[in-house]
């Protein structure tokens, strides 16, 4: 059995607070690690550390911060197949798929390559008489980012690339659930050669989260996980005067016009519905087909597809669809809720409730589930179920479908499937959805955009990464001055303008 550190200051350091988590691997069902819960105190030491280490690498210059990230993009590379096998290890998402998990990272690491532009401000020469007018990108101090088990690699760095590169000391909290990548993630930011204190991991549940949202010190929190804890964290972080921005869960809907390409659709619908056992934030987990002949096409092409998707260990091999949930409780739940949409009426049409693995018979999986004439009231409808559960709603036309769409609590991402561009055109214009794709069912936008939900899937008024990570770990600072004349013309008592 592994013990697992926090890494604070640079070393990895052993957990004080007596408490501490099982790590799985949700293959095989044991427990392999255990990790340190943080205590109050725990992560006061760790953001002491933090505050102390910060205004020098503020002060650093930002090309020299950027050639950090650069050699970090670098060590990822060299540690990709690690990286992914202790990733696939503790979550369960086969080895590709971690890879993608990393890489879209990365992609973010990438983009803060540009730091020394993304931190220019604006400066106006002689906005008045003898003066200047301009606006300069400070850092915060210390940041922190607190994240979720479903993408330990992506997300973290979502948060602390943008933060660090921008001369932030940063705090991250991980998902307990699989905290092993994240701590890799630090040792080869310090590897890449980012001061100690600057990337610490402080591991923990809601002890050490609420001591993140309550500690005076701490400026500014990103969080990524579900939606009430999303709300949670938004209030109290908020409620203590910080900068807050929050990501909840999701009910994504794909549209499936009747000019709609079927055999694209359905490959689609496959990938996106069941693709890292459906525990993905983009998961398309609601098809909406337009017109029963749609429906019924639709169903019938489905149905043998998730009949056939292999499921296995991701040591199986690379050509494995899906792999297990990421603990016995998250499969329980989704067994759950799937007997309640056979009790409430829907119509299972593949049931993967019974589905056990030779050899790992312990292990978290579900098989793959497909759910037909799903209806609103239902509770796998209302519910983000966040497993392998794909749930068709019909609809009568167009409008119907739209506004179904639009109805859901959530906003995070949603696609149409469709050759009428004039369709697609008004889809994309009148859906209250923050992240919207045209025959592209997880339209997870690129490092250089930003990401974010609407509704109950995104709180706060900036997304991440792109461009308003760097807004969301910077402060603007605008300054007008006045040279040479300085004050001896008097004092002026009406407000000062330009014109
Ligand atoms: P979660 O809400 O259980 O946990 C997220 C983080 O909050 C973890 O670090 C966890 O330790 C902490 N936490 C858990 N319970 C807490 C509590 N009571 N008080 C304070 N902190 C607490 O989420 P999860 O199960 O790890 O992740 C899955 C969820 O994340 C899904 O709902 C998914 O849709 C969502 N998600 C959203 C996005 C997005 O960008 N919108 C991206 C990925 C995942």
């Amino acid at each position: 059995m592994q013990e697992l550190t926090h890494f604070i200051g640079g070393r990895h350091v052993k957990g004080t607070s007596g408490r501490s988590a099982e790590v799985f691997n949700p293959a095989t069902g044991e427990v392999e690690k255990r990790t340190p819960l943080a205590s109050v105190e725990e992560l006061g030491a760790a953001v002491a550390n933090a505050k102390q280490a910060q205004p020098a690498w503020a002060a650093v210059n930002p090309q020299r911060r950027a050639r950090v990230m650069m050699k970090f993009v670098e060590l990822l590379h060299r540690d990709m197949d690690k990286l992914a096998e202790a990733l696939s290890r503790e979550h369960g998402k086969t080895l590709p798929d971690a890879k993608g998990d990393i890489v879209r990272g990365l992609e973010v690491a990438e983009f803060c390559f540009g730091a020394p532009h993304h931190l220019k401000g604006e400066y106006t020469g002689n906005a008045g008489p003898g003066i200047d007018m301009y606006s300069i990108r400070q850092p915060l101090g210390v940041v922190a980012g607190i994240t979720p088990f479903n993408f330990p690699a992506m997300i973290p760095m979502w948060k602390f690339c943008p933060a660090i590169v921008a001369g932030n000391a940063f705090i991250l909290k991980p998902s307990e659930r699989d905290p092993s990548v994240p701590l890799m993630l630090a040792e080869l930011m310090m590897e890449a050669g980012l001061p100690a204190g600057i990337l610490n991991v402080v591991n923990g549940d809601k002890e050490a989260v609420d001591a993140i949202l309550d500690h005076p010190d701490i400026m500014a929190v990103g969080f990524v996980g579900s939606t009430p804890i999303a709300e949670h964290v938004y209030s109290r972080g908020c409620a203590a005067g910080k900068r807050v921005q929050c990501f909840g869960g999701a009910k994504n809907h794909m549209i499936i016009m009747p000019d709609a390409d079927m055999d694209q659709a359905v490959d689609a619908l496959i990938g996106a519905g069941y693709g890292a056992a459906g525990e993905r934030c983009m998961a398309i987990s609601v098809a909406v087909p337009v017109g029963e002949k749609t429906a019924d096409a639709l169903v019938e092409r489905l149905v043998p597809r998730v009949e056939a998707l292999k499921i296995a260990p991701y040591t199986a091999g690379d050509d494995v669809d899906m792999g297990p949930l990421v603990t016995a409780a998250a499969r329980d739940r989704v067994v759950g809720l799937v007997d309640s949409g056979v009790a409430q009426g829907a119509e299972l049409a593949v049931d993967g409730r019974g589905f056990s693995m030779q050899g790992y018979e312990d292990g978290f999986f579900v098989g793959g589930c497909l759910f037909d004439k799903v209806t609103t009231e239902m509770d796998i409808y209302k519910q983000e179920i966040f497993g392998p559960v794909l749930s068709v709603v019909r609809s009568k036309d167009y409008s119907d479908a739209l506004d179904l769409t639009m109805k859901n609590p959530y906003g995070n991402g949603t696609a149409i499937f469709t050759r009428d561009g004039d369709a697609a055109r008004d889809f994309c214009d009148r859906v209250n959805v923050g992240m919207v794709g045209v025959n592209v069912p997880i339209p997870v936008p690129l490092a250089y955009y930003t990401f974010g939900g609407w509704k109950a899937s995104g709180f706060g008024d900036l997304n991440q990464h792109g461009p308003d990570g760097f807004r969301f770990y910077t402060r603007t600072k605008t300054v007008t001055s006045r040279w040479p004349s300085g004050v001896k013309e008097g004092a002026n008592f009406s407000i000062p303008t330009m014109g």
